[in-house]
């Protein structure tokens, strides 16, 4: 573990997140917006591993808004946000959110699962999100919880305890 700016830490992983993105896709865009808590304490971690946490939700997001924007046209903008806060117990949190076209209640139990996906071969291992859950509640024993409304997006909340 070691001791870590998570703004910091969520700020390089946008940053690497986006850029994967527009490799990908060179017409992509995204209005990307941070809401860091510039009064969060320095906090104990293992960086490869929220680090990893947070690419992953990232790249969940800029796919979503892709996915949109394919569908929606001009008239749509990208949008991700990266918030950062406080818990009223303690730790930190974090918040990835975006206007994505959001996760459908039919799908919304099965997220988390070992290889789930709604990608097309190639684009998703559906690993992502179950080895975050690993990572967050596992291994820091912290929380993720998901808020998501079809055709408006996605949240996806992380509580890490202190
Ligand atoms: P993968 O990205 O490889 O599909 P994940 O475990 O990261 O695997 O995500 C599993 C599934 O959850 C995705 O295929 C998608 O259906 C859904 N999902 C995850 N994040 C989002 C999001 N931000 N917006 C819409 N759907 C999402
Ligand atoms: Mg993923």
């Amino acid at each position: 573990r070691q001791l870590t700016d998570i703004n910091l830490l969520a700020d390089e992983f946008l940053k690497l997140a986006y850029h994967g993105m527009r490799a990908k896709d060179k017409d992509f865009n995204a209005e990307i917006v941070t809401n860091f808590d510039e009064n969060l304490p320095k906090v104990n971690i293992v960086q490869q591993d929220i680090g990893r946490v947070l690419l992953n939700l990232f790249n969940n997001a800029f796919y979503a808004v892709n996915e949109k924007k394919k569908t929606e046209g001009d008239g749509y903008t990208p949008q991700v946000t990266i918030t950062t806060f406080t818990p009223p117990l303690g730790g930190w949190g974090a918040i990835v959110r975006d206007n994505g076209n959001g996760i459908p209640d039919a799908i919304k139990d099965k997220i988390m699962q070992p290889f789930f996906t709604t990608k097309p071969t190639g684009q998703g291992t559906g690993l992502g999100l179950s080895i975050s859950y690993d990572i967050v509640v596992k291994g820091h024993g912290g929380k993720i919880e998901v808020q998501s409304r079809e055709g408006e997006g996605s949240e996806f909340v992380v509580q890490i305890p202190g």
